[in-house]
């Protein structure tokens, strides 16, 4: 490529990478910054400017102009990449935004358990080798009547971890109402397909009838599968097997019955005036051989799969040598415990559970909580309004259900709401809030405390660095 003269000139005119080293050495405190990372910076501003000479869309070349790039460039190395965001969404179980928050009791445990060594895999008792899920299982087991218990990495590993011990090379039936996808390519076909098991579908999409199940059944069946269908609700002409219809016939025929509740609750949410979800106590009471459940869907704790059942099949999962490959981390397993622990007095739970909290939460105190956030921003140049909007459980969970919400809509004035929304998830922290009907709205309900005015403050910024 030919160079113009003047291109020529610039690119002369570029400091090195000594000169622009020991400049930002000079400006940055010692041992702030590891080394690496200034040379790195130095070297890709340098670079990022010529390909700028080289392209023509650099006009001139100062060591200041470098410098800045340089510093920008630190500035978002040295930032943690998974850092936390504000939620204005109102979707309370965020797949994207780290579904469940974890109650102080279990950050607590995490510490505890972290920066010292533990009785992980130790039977204080006997002083030899222990089990890890010992700190959890007579906890699942109290609080949802199983026999037995243990716990995984995640519930898509819980029932992929099941299917594999269960179906062993034979049939699982399925009612095609329940073939669930979860997202992350994560589909109820699929994982039968990787457990070496053989999908019996059997019904409709909208009626599966007992008779069905009865009918598929040959010396080839080795499961009934029932899948909470959490994400998605088939409405209208519809009718499915319960689960203890489906005990009654596993019983008969010397079949197990798996329930994949999903979301999993321990809490009826029919008693805090919401619709009900099946809870793990309901499936276990059903008799159900084996259930599963995630750990940070409507629980409200980390991420883990639990499996509850009778002994003969947790004893037989454990035997997996899948099940080494998806063990449940300490942190994890920490956290897991803490939350458990909560669950042995319901009203403790529903006030120290995050996501039970938000969930439960009334439209009263949306309504408190928009005021204050309409008050923090009353002294701006912005407009705010109180809309009677509603809020979601989220998480593949309760999937029509709206949570009656006071939001505040936002406008600031010869900005968009598109604009406003992604100058917002620029901010540090990210705020991250909705558009609807080309407003910007923002739901308190998934607020945290100090949130508002972190906004507050995201929203002087904004306004200030405008023309
Ligand atoms: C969410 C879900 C899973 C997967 O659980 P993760 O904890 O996300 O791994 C499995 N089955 C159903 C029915 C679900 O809703």
């Amino acid at each position: 490529m030919e160079l113009r003269d003047t291109q020529k000139q610039l690119l002369r005119a570029l400091p090195g990478v000594d000169t622009l080293l020991d400049a930002l050495t000079a400006e940055i405190p010692e041992e702030t910054v590891p080394r690496s990372v200034l040379t790195a910076s130095a070297r890709e501003a340098l670079e990022a400017t010529r390909r700028a000479i080289f392209t023509g869309t650099h006009p001139t070349v100062d060591l200041a102009s470098v410098l800045t790039l340089a510093h920008d460039l630190i500035h978002r190395k040295m930032r943690p990449n998974l850092t936390r965001v504000i939620n204005g969404t109102g979707v309370v179980v965020h797949t994207n935004l780290g579904r469940s928050l974890l109650a102080e009791e279990a950050l607590d445990r995490i510490r505890a358990v972290g920066d010292r060594y533990s009785n992980l895999e130790f039977n204080l008792a006997t002083g030899k080798r222990g089990l890890r899920y010992s700190a959890v299982e007579e906890l699942i087991c109290e609080i949802s009547g199983a026999e037995a218990a243990m716990v995984v990495n995640n519930n898509a590993g819980a029932v992929l971890l099941c299917l594999d011990t269960l179906v062993n090379g034979k049939e699982a039936v399925v009612s095609r109402g329940e073939l669930v996808e979860i997202g992350g390519a994560f589909r109820i076909p699929d994982v039968m397909a990787k457990s070496g098991g053989i999908l019996k579908e059997v019904g409709t999409t909208n009626r599966t009838h007992l008779r069905d199940y009865e009918q598929a059944v040959t010396d080839e069946t080795g499961l009934f599968l029932k899948v909470h269908t959490s994400n998605y609700s088939i409405v209208g002409f519809t009718s499915a097997v319960s689960v203890a219809e489906l005990v009654t016939l596993g019983k008969e025929r010397g079949i197990p019955v798996m329930d994949d509740l999903g979301s999993g609750t321990f809490v009826d949410f029919g008693d805090y005036g919401l619709p009900s979800e099946p809870t793990v106590q309901q499936s276990v009471k059903a008799g159900a051989d084996i259930v599963t459940f995630s750990g940070d869907k409507l629980l409200g704790g980390p991420q883990a799969g639990v499996i509850v059942g009778s002994k003969t099949h947790i004893d037989a999962i454990r035997k997996n040598p899948l099940t080494r490959a998806l063990r449940i981390d300490k942190l994890t397993l920490a956290a897991l415990e803490a939350t458990l622990r909560l669950y042995r007095d319901e009203a403790e739970a529903v006030a120290k559970i995050p996501t039970l909290r938000m969930i439960t939460m009334d439209r009263e105190e949306t309504v408190a909580r928009a005021t204050a956030l309409m008050d923090a921003l009353a002294t701006l140049p912005v407009t705010t309004e109180a809309l009677a909007l509603s809020s979601r459980p989220g998480g593949g969970s309760l999937p029509l259900l709206e949570l009656p919400s006071c939001c505040v809509g936002i406008t600031v004035p010869g900005m968009g709401a598109s604009a406003l929304e992604k100058t917002l998830r620029a901010n540090d922290p990210p705020v991250i809030g909705r558009i609807e009907n080309e407003t910007y709205i923002l739901d308190p309900r998934t607020l945290q405390e100090g949130d508002i005015s972190l906004i507050a403050d995201a929203l002087e910024t904004l306004v200030e660095a405008r023309p």
